[in-house]
């Protein structure tokens, strides 16, 4: 057994980021990372932009009754230049008219009349008021985001903005997902005597959708050397391959033994976590990896939380913070015999009294999947540590899902 830390290491330095890229729609873009720089082929704001609704005026003019030469929606240029004693109406997001070095807001007015009439410009503006400068966003030519930069809501509006579309992305790993167990049905079958229902390659299917990765699924694989061999074989064409079940001591366990003949090497088997322990990670020669998640459902979905998770966003290039910790409130008593390994306990983490707290959820077990649909995160104790107290502080690590 080796400690979580060692294990996240050792896999964290396997998984090289990705070199392949390729183009995806705009409307597709969030969630993946920019492969080349986004330069604008604009000026942001393109013509000086009025920011308020009123009339464009020469600040020096003050206050007094200014005729109106010219009515400026936005969408439209202006086409008079404005000279003394003259004011244009304007609209936000007009252009300002030439001339014009202020807007005067509508509230400060006699209202809005009609081109040609006289406008009672009441309160006096400095100049420079209420409109943006041309290019003082962006100017042409600059480099709005850079290769690398993880693509969120603004960012898809900053590269709308310069006309980025559609987006060079790093490329996402193609994933296999295969369930293992000779007791597993579909969850449209009514489970005979000593069968269950399927339900890791859901949850694991909806934790790699939370990364946007659609994975290919290989059905359920049985407890024989034959039906393993013939289903590893398949996902081992795949950058990733994620395994649930067979790889823990018992006699029908056969998974890793199965993943080594597929030429993979193990290089973590076993890790010092509550739930997870028999974690399986490997690799082979030319870059592909494989994790054989433990079959209790909570331990699978714990397991790919720690381990497979942030692996794959390494090779997504996914950059900054790999996972979302806050400080918490703990609001139960918690408290163990053996504190040997690492554990990790689910949590469902609310706001109260400008705080976090995090409550228990009833969990009862790996095996208690039921549970998790209550929680919202995980509380980690460390080697040693035998309790947790209700009114302590520690970290909680909030899922992203
Ligand atoms: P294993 O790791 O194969 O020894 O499985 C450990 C436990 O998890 C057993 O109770 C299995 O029945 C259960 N299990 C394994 N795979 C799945 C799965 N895909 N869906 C639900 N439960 C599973
Ligand atoms: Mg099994």
């Amino acid at each position: 057994m080796i400690p979580v830390e060692e294990a996240v290491r050792i896999i964290q330095d396997a998984v090289r980021p990705t070199e392949r890229t390729e183009t995806v729609p705009l409307l597709e873009s969030r969630g993946r990372v920019l492969a080349a720089d986004a330069v604008s082929d604009v000026e942001i704001p393109p013509f000086r932009r009025v920011t308020m609704d009123g009339y464009a005026v020469i600040a020096a003019d003050g206050a007094g009754a200014f005729e109106v030469v010219e009515d400026v929606p936005a969408g439209v240029f202006p086409r008079v230049r404005l000279t003394p004693g003259k004011v244009a109406k304007v609209m936000t997001g007009a252009p300002l008219p030439e001339g014009a070095d202020a807007v005067v807001p509508v509230e400060d007015t006699g209202g809005y009349v009609r081109v040609g009439q006289k406008a009672d410009i009441k309160k006096p503006v400095g100049t420079g008021k209420n409109f943006a400068a041309q290019g003082e966003d962006v100017k042409m030519g600059d480099t709005v985001l850079a290769a690398g930069t993880f693509i969120r809501p603004p960012e898809m509006a900053l590269l709308a903005s310069v006309g980025c579309d559609p987006v060079p992305v790093y490329r996402l790993p193609r994933v296999a997902m295969l369930a293992t167990g000779d007791e597993l049905v579909d969850p449209t079958q009514k489970p005979g005597l000593g069968q269950i229902r399927n339900t890791n390659t859901y949850a694991i299917l909806g934790q790699l959708q939370a990364l946007g990765i659609k994975p290919d699924l290989l059905g359920v694989g049985r407890d024989n050397d034959h039906s393993l061999t013939e289903k590893l074989a398949q996902g081992a064409a795949y950058d990733f391959l994620i395994v649930t079940g067979g790889v823990s001591e018992g006699d029908r366990d056969l998974v890793p033994a199965a993943l080594e003949a597929q030429g993979y090497r193990l290089l973590v088997h076993k890790v010092r976590v509550k739930p997870g322990k028999p974690l399986v990670f490997g690799a082979s020669d030319d870059g592909r990896f494989v994790f054989g998640l433990p079959g209790n459902p909570v331990s699978s979905m714990v397991a790919f939380e720690l381990f497979a998770g942030p692996a794959l966003r390494r090779y997504c290039r996914v950059p900054g913070r790999l996972v979302n910790m806050v400080d918490v409130v703990v609001g139960f008593d918690f408290s163990r015999k053996n504190a040997g390994r690492q554990e990790y306990l689910p949590v469902n983490v609310t706001t109260s009294n400008g705080e976090y707290l995090a409550r228990g959820v009833g969990y009862h077990g790996s095996g208690h999947f039921a549970a998790l649909t209550r929680a919202n995160g995980l509380i980690m104790l460390p080697v040693d540590r035998k309790e947790v107290k209700s009114g302590t502080m520690t970290l909680a690590r909030l899922f992203e899902w």
